[in-house]
């Protein structure tokens, strides 16, 4: 199967409790395992930032589909290419949330050269090394309980 990636940004429309991403992120890391797509999804400041791995068609289809979801607005892809391998290798959907961005400020600012979270300022590979630093920092912290 020839591997692609696709890497998204998006905004929450008003009102969208982290309960509501929460139950989001769980659904969909049910049903992207039943398609074999891999990525991680950051939430922060009402901001998402997603990456999708897997084949060309489930993940088209699914992109599809959650450019129709009324949850997000202002929806940019950022990148849609064919990759070797996965970044996101055994993470069906993980989600990342920081209240804030300066949260991760020492992470953000090795990728871009301004401190304002905007991830339309980053190409496709720096949103997937960003995003898989903050999932494995998660995993650190986590794990370290
Ligand atoms: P249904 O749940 O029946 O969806 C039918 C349609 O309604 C779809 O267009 C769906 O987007 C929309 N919809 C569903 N629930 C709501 C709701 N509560 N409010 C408004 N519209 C709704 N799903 C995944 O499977 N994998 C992902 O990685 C993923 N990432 C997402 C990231 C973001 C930022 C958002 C907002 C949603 C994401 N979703 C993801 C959810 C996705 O959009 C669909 O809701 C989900 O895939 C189920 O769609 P469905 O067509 O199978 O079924």
């Amino acid at each position: 199967m020839q591997l692609y990636r696709l890497v998204y940004y998006s905004e929450a429309i008003d009102g969208l409790s982290l309960q509501d991403v929460k139950s989001i992120a769980e659904k969909a890391s049910v049903k992207n395992a039943s398609l074999f797509i891999s990525g991680g999804l950051l939430y922060c400041e009402g901001k998402f930032l997603q990456v999708l791995e897997g084949g060309i068609h489930p993940v088209n289809k699914l992109f599809a589909t959650i450019l129709q979801d009324k949850r997000h607005k202002n929806i940019n892809l950022i990148e849609f290419a064919r990759v070797k391998r996965r970044a996101f290798e055994g993470w069906e959907m993980s989600l990342v949330f920081f209240p804030t961005s300066r949260d991760f400020q020492p992470e953000y600012i090795k990728y871009s050269g301004d401190l304002s979270f905007d991830p339309l300022s980053l190409d496709g590979d720096s949103c997937v090394e960003f995003l898989r630093n903050l999932l494995e920092r998660k995993r650190t912290v986590l794990s370290s309980r």
